[in-house]
């Protein structure tokens, strides 16, 4: 599961849960970008940090890990480039699933080198209940062949990072949208104040 994760959250959470009993995964590597080429706009917490925040969240789950691939690459990092990467390593012999919100999914076509992309991995999309899948979306995953792209329901979860972030600067409640731990990071920290 890729993203910023900045910080991480609930909503990562449970989706990374769901799909691991759902797809009958062995484990869920959450990889936290390098410098994200869509978010460039925005000043994105050191990826020093954000690694750090994934661990804490993650570190009573025993099939959850954190992977350090994309955040120690000085430059953008790109799903493509990491896949490979991964496929010559320590996970050469996996069959790779890409978990991601359909948020990101619609995004797809704007990514590196898709197509090559659906030739290593497929995707599992996160929806919300009551979520429907539009026919032209799935017509225009199926140029990259069929059934690369499963969607699967998670609860209804309206936690983003960005409103988290923006509750932080503006000193309103974050409590129960990210676990206590990454809470006492951010503020010991002085992440997202300024
Ligand atoms: P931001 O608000 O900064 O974009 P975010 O909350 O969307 O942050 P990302 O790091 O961008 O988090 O997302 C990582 C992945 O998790 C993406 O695939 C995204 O679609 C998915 N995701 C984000 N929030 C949720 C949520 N509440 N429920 C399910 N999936 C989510
Ligand atoms: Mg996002």
């Amino acid at each position: 599961m890729g993203g910023t994760f900045d910080p991480i959250h609930y909503g990562h959470l449970v989706t990374a849960e769901e799909a691991f009993v759902r797809f009958k995964l062995d484990r869920v590597i959450f990889i936290p970008s390098g410098m994200p080429p869509h978010k460039s706009e925005r000043k994105v917490a050191d990826g020093a940090h954000r690694f750090i925040m994934a661990q804490m969240a993650t570190i009573t789950n025993p099939h959850f890990d954190v992977s350090r691939i994309e955040v120690d690459e000085k430059g953008p990092t790109y799903t493509v480039d990491t896949l490979k990467k991964l496929k010559v390593g320590e996970y050469k012999d996996a069959e790779l699933i890409f978990i991601t919100g359909a948020d990101a999914i619609l995004e797809i076509f704007t990514w590196k080198n898709p197509a090559e992309l659906f030739t290593m991995c497929r995707f599992a999309a996160a929806t919300r209940p009551g979520y429907v899948v539009s026919e032209d979306l799935l017509k225009s995953l199926d140029k990259f062949g069929t059934g690369k792209v499963d969607f699967f329901e998670v609860p209804a979860l309206a936690i983003s990072s960005t409103d988290i972030r923006r509750r932080v600067k503006e000193g309103r409640p974050v409590r129960y949208l990210l676990p206590d731990e990454v809470i006492s990071y951010i503020s010991k920290n002085g992440l997202y104040s300024e």
